[in-house]
């Protein structure tokens, strides 16, 4: 009896120091791919939907600053609940190096809705989601639909011209799926970046709405970290890569303004940062000398040369995606396309080295750009 009691306890301790092993090595081959770019200092990274100890984070802002500036930020959007949250409203400026900027996520009737650039109300914004839009706008601001698919659902309905969409968010993802990357968690005290990448799960439930909603009217997806705790390395996850028209200014107001020019007008891409760095992605469209940036809008007079650029060093797949439907796959660093027919054309990049990232999840993820051919 005692010897079988004995053998039990030595299968079981067998048992864990191979999980151990397996772990650890996992842990140890883990690297996040970089490649040797220069930067360009039109394309800013920074990182959206961030709560601090002004609504429910577990940091105050001058914490969070500080590891944004060694995390290599240009800006990061702060995104506490209130309606809206003065506090951090007022808290915006240069902190650390880092330009700070704070939007509101409002609860209203539909789910979460992240109110940006707009001048303060007297009062509250409207609980009834259609009105406090309306508000949001009037006060010269745009809104995102916040993490549609999670505990708290967006409901839809009435069709109204939200500016965007997150199409991943850090704390849906870390909630639902906790339980199933629980082989993974210990990596949380020596890898944090590694758990977090395994906790990810394919957004293409996301991605289908998006496409959706992108058939009725131009509509910009985000990659939102929505986070709460563990800044440090969650702030290393997931970027905003901002194309702009001139460096970002170190005047407030004016750098400011050229963030939420690109964000309004959908010149940007995301990326999961902590998987692969991404700077020196771009996607844009060609016709007869005219450029059309990502985000925007041509008119297909004749076809459309759309240019793709991947200039990464290690192995990836580019996807064209011609309204929800992938028409190209490459692995070339550099690929054009000519395009004939209209409608919204998006990219997605899939890390195919290595990684503790799923091989469905895609590493970038595009703005679109819309063809049109009619003037509407
Ligand atoms: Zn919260
Ligand atoms: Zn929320
Ligand atoms: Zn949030």
């Amino acid at each position: 009896m005692k010897l079988r009691k004995k053998k039990v306890l030595l299968f079981l301790l067998a048992i864990f120091l191979l999980y151990v092993l397996w772990l650890s090595f996992n842990i140890l081959r883990f690297k996040t791919y970089k490649a040797e770019i220069k930067e360009s200092p039109l394309e800013i990274e920074g990182v959206y939907h961030i709560h601090t100890t002004y609504s429910d984070g577990r940091k105050s802002l001058d914490e969070i600053a500080k590891l944004a500036s060694q995390a290599d930020l240009d800006f990061i959007v702060l995104t506490d609940h209130g309606n809206p949250n003065h506090e951090s409203y007022s808290s915006q400026g240069w902190k650390e190096e880092v330009l700070v900027l704070a939007g509101s996520e409002v609860s209203v009737s539909r789910g979460h809705l992240v109110a940006l650039d707009f001048e303060l109300p007297s009062g509250n914004f409207s609980p009834n989601t259609e009105d406090a839009f309306y508000e949001i706008k009037a006060r010269g601001g745009f809104s995102i639909i916040a993490h549609p698919y999670s505990k708290i659902q967006w409901s839809w309905g009435k069709f109204i011209e939200y500016s965007g969409i997150e199409i991943i968010n850090g704390d849906t993802a870390l909630k639902k799926n906790i339980l199933a990357s629980l082989a993974s968690l210990p990596a949380l005290l020596i890898k944090p970046e590694y758990a977090f990448l395994k906790m990810f799960d394919s957004p293409h439930r996301n991605l289908r709405k998006w496409d959706e909603l992108n058939n009725l009217y131009p509509i910009y997806g985000y990659f939102s970290l929505d986070a709460h705790l563990l800044y440090r390395p969650a702030l290393n996850l997931l970027r905003l890569h901002l194309l702009l028209q001139s460096p970002l200014s170190e005047d407030f107001d004016t750098a400011q303004h050229q963030v939420y020019e690109a964000l309004r007008k959908g010149r940007f891409f995301n990326s999961i940062h902590a998987a692969a760095h991404a700077h020196g992605f771009r996607f844009s469209g060609e016709e007869g000398g005219k450029t059309t940036p990502m985000g925007s809008t041509a008119m297909l007079d004749s076809p459309v040369s759309l240019s793709i650029e991947a200039p990464f060093p290690f192995a990836k797949e580019i996807h064209l995606v011609h309204n929800g439907k992938m028409i190209l796959r490459s692995t070339e660093d550099s690929i054009s396309y000519e395009a004939a027919h209209p409608g919204t054309y998006r990219v997605e990049v899939y890390l195919t080295e290595r990684s503790p990232l799923g091989k469905n999840i895609p590493w970038i993820i595009s703005n679109p750009i819309f063809l049109r051919e009619d003037e509407k």
